[in-house]
C-alpha cells in the first residue's frame, strides 16, 4: 500500500541571498518533514533563517538548492491550500475586518460572493471575533488584528497553516490566550501546523514536534517529540520532566550562540 505523502517536505534545501556584501547562506541542506496534521514549532535565534523557511513552504520563494513538496507535489507557486500568518497583521487599512477576511476570494476569482460573505462571518467567529466585521483594522487592538489575520488564513479552509512568529508582538497575557485559542481551533478542525517562533514556553505548548534551528547557515540541529498529551493546560506546562525538556531547548540554542 501506497504511505500517505507528507504534507510538507524539504529535501536538501538550501537558500543563498546575494547581499551587498557577498552571498548569505541564509539556510544550509535544511531536511524536514511535517506529517499531515501535525502541529511542528520551528523554534530559532533572530536571523537563523525561520522566516525564510516559512516562505519557502508557502511557495513565496523559490530554493536556491534542493526541493520544497507539498503532499507529494514539488512547490511550484502558492497555493490556495495553504494559510499563511505573517509577524505583522498586515491587513489593509482601509478596508473593514470582513474585507479583509474575504480578501482572498477577491485576489483568487476577482469578486466576493455571498457564500464568501458567510464563510467569513464564520470564521471571525470561530476567531473570537464576532460583531466587529464591519471595523477598521485601526479600531481594534493588537490581538484582535492578529485574529483578523489569523481568520483571512483560515477563511479558504487550508490543510496547512503557516504562522511566522503570529504573537511575538503581543503583550505576554494576549500571547498566552493566543497561544490557548489557536490549540482549540486546531483541535476542533485539524490541520498541518509550522509554527515559527523564538519562544520556547509557546513552543512547549502548542507543538507536537520541535525543530530546533542554529544561525550561519541555517540548519536545522535538533527534532524533538514535546513530551505533553493533550489537551494541555497551563498546569502541564509547570510539571518537572516538561521544566527538564525546556532546559534542554534552551541549551541546544545557547550552546549554538556561544559557539
Ligand atoms: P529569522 O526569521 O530567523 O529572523 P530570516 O529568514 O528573516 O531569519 O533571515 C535569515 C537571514 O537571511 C538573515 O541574515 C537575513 O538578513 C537574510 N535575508 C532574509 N531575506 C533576505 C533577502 N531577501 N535578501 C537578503 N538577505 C536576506
Ligand atoms: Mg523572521
Amino acid at each position: 500500500m501506497m504511505q500517505a505523502p507528507d504534507a510538507v517536505h524539504f529535501q536538501g534545501v538550501g537558500q543563498v541571498f546575494k547581499t551587498a556584501t557577498g552571498p548569505l547562506i541564509a539556510l544550509d541542506q535544511v531536511n524536514l518533514t511535517l506529517a499531515r496534521h501535525e502541529f511542528v514549532a520551528v523554534l530559532g535565534p533572530s536571523g537563523c533563517g525561520k522566516s525564510t523557511l516559512l516562505r519557502l513552504a508557502s511557495g513565496l520563494l523559490a530554493p536556491s538548492a534542493g526541493r520544497v513538496s507539498v503532499f507529494g507535489t514539488p512547490m511550484t507557486r502558492p497555493r490556495t491550500d495553504i494559510g499563511i500568518v505573517f509577524q505583522q497583521p498586515t491587513l489593509l487599512p482601509w478596508a473593514s475586518v470582513l474585507d479583509n477576511v474575504v480578501f482572498p476570494a477577491k485576489h483568487m476569482r476577482g469578486r466576493v460572493s455571498q457564500k464568501d460573505r458567510a464563510q467569513g462571518l464564520e470564521v471571525l467567529s470561530k476567531v473570537g471575533l464576532s460583531g466587529f466585521q464591519d471595523r477598521l483594522p485601526s479600531e481594534l487592538s493588537g490581538g484582535m488584528q492578529q485574529r483578523v489575520g489569523i481568520a483571512r488564513a483560515l477563511f479558504l479552509n487550508p490543510d496547512i497553516l503557516l504562522m511566522d512568529e503570529p504573537f511575538s508582538a503581543l503583550d505576554a497575557l494576549t500571547r498566552d490566550a493566543m497561544g490557548y485559542e489557536l490549540l482549540r481551533l486546531w483541535q476542533a478542525s485539524p490541520k498541518t501546523v509550522m509554527f515559527i517562533t523564538h519562544s520556547i514556553p509557546e513552543a512547549v505548548l502548542l507543538a507536537d514536534r520541535i525543530l530546533v534551528m542554529s544561525a550561519r547557515p541555517g540548519r536545522v540541529i535538533a527534532d524533538l517529540t514535546v513530551p505533553l498529551s493533550r489537551p494541555r493546560d497551563e498546569h502541564a506546562l509547570r510539571s518537572a520532566e516538561i521544566q527538564d525538556f525546556a532546559g534542554h531547548l534552551r541549551d541546544l540554542l545557547i550552546k549554538r550562540e556561544a559557539a
